[in-house]
């Protein structure tokens, strides 16, 4: 029997899996995951602020996989191409006939000192639990040290992520004012951003409203400043400083490293797959998510990095296992966006949508979309079973 390996349980590895197992092709499906459970990477953020818990963005791997999946929980070294094993960091090697990797992302620093020891990156959840620790002592510890700096935040990039968090952040910040005994005229946040726009995905009339939405609670931008250097407790620009003991590092992701220690030809450890998603020169081998960058037909350039196209690559890259499988032609990935939902804490946010005609929404409204996204998110990527649990 044909052993087909997914690695990585996050929107891609498991909707992967789904769709691999409920074919009921004789295979023997693997899952490989460094941790025994999902976590919905897009509500990290909330996690970060702390107006989630883990538990609420998570679910049992073994759980929610099809019956017959085998899991294994388990670091990945690196792949081995040639000899076609992956190699695990206490399992030894796992050998396949066919592997979708969707091993996904990492902070991306840019190369930029003092970023990744100084920045709190948002990528998985210990490190969204990290920083919601930290900032929960800095503004507690404030009471004791009376250093203003305590009070200070500093989001580092003005895109997806690093609006999602000011969302949230704006939403909590009273709570944790009234909690802490915090004086809330001496709250700062900052925004620093290298480039000249915010949210660049968006249309102009809605970034505005978002900016709006967020300076009205307190945030202030600054674009066009590069970041030079984080030092502890300092961001740095060319001729600027801002002080701040909780830095948040959202500037952009990069794929994961294991990319680059298997030795593939890549950039920011993402690969140029072929139409089919699969890897030049190894048809059995199949780039999903973050580490795969696929040309847009429309631009040239790589898709962006979302978890909506992880899943639509995920069902691409299942199709074509299953059709080399059954000796048939694999077919050319498309993708068509069905919009982007960016949050502002719980109730506000931006959308645009393109289904049944363009839709650009903001305010409450996007706060019940959002959440109706996240649901269905979860239905969509584990077997039903895990919905009736959750519920
Ligand atoms: C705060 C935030 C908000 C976001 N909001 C949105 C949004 O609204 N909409 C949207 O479409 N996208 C959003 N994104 C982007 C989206 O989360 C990612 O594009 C998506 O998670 C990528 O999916 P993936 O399947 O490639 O990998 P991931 O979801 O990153 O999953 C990778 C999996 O592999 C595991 N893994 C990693 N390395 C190893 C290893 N060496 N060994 C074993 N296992 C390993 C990880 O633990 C994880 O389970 C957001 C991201 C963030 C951080």
């Amino acid at each position: 029997m044909k052993t087909v390996v997914i690695l990585g349980a996050g929107y891609g590895g498991m909707r992967a899996v789904k769709r691999l197992a409920h074919a009921k092709t004789a295979v023997r499906l693997v899952l490989v995951n460094q941790n025994p459970y999902h976590y919905e990477s897009t509500q990290l953020h909330q996690v970060a602020v702390g107006t989630k818990e883990p538990e609420d963005i998570t679910f049992d791997i073994r759980k929610a996989v099809p019956k017959g999946v085998e899991v294994i929980i388990d670091r990945v070294i690196s792949v081995d191409q040639d000899s076609k094993t992956v190699n695990l960091s206490r399992s030894g090697s796992l050998g396949y006939d066919y592997l979708i990797n969707a091993l996904g992302f990492e902070s991306e620093t840019f190369g930029i000192k003092g970023a990744e020891e100084n920045g709190l990156p948002l990528v998985d959840l210990d490190t969204a639990l990290a920083a919601r620790r930290h900032l929960e002592g800095t503004l507690e510890g404030y009471r004791q040290t009376k250093d203003e700096n305590d009070l200070h935040i500093v989001v580092c990039g003005a895109g997806f992520t690093s609006i999602e968090y000011l969302g949230e952040l704006v939403h909590r910040m009273p709570s944790l004012v009234s909690r802490y005994g915090l004086p809330a005229d001496k709250i700062k946040i900052d925004c620093v951003e290298a480039s000249g726009k915010i949210l660049p995905m968006f249309s102009q009339d809605l970034v505005q409203w978002a900016v709006t939405y967020l300076e009205k609670r307190g945030v202030v931008f600054h674009v066009s400043t590069p970041i030079t250097e984080v030092r502890p407790g300092i961001v740095m620009s060319n001729d600027q400083e801002f002080t701040a003991n909780t830095i948040i590092w959202t500037t952009g992701v990069r794929g994961s490293h294991v990319i680059a220690d298997s030795g593939y030809n890549e950039k920011r450890n993402r690969v140029i797959v072929q139409k089919d998603l699969s890897v030049e020169g190894h048809p059995e081998e199949f780039l999903v998510g973050d580490i795969s960058a696929v040309p847009d037909p429309q631009t040239g350039r790589p898709y962006p990095t979302t978890g909506q196209i992880s899943v639509a690559e995920a069902d691409t890259a299942a199709a074509n296992v299953l059709a080399r499988l059954a000796g048939k032609e694999p077919r050319a990935f498309a993708f068509k966006s069905v919009g982007t939902v960016c949050s502002l804490g719980p109730h506000a946010g931006v959308a645009e949508i393109d289904k049944l005609g363009k839709w650009k929404l903001k305010g409450s409204i996007v706060g019940v979309l959002k959440k109706i996204v996240n649901d269905r998110s979860v239905f969509e990527l584990s077997d039903l079973r895990t919905m009736l649990e959750s519920n």
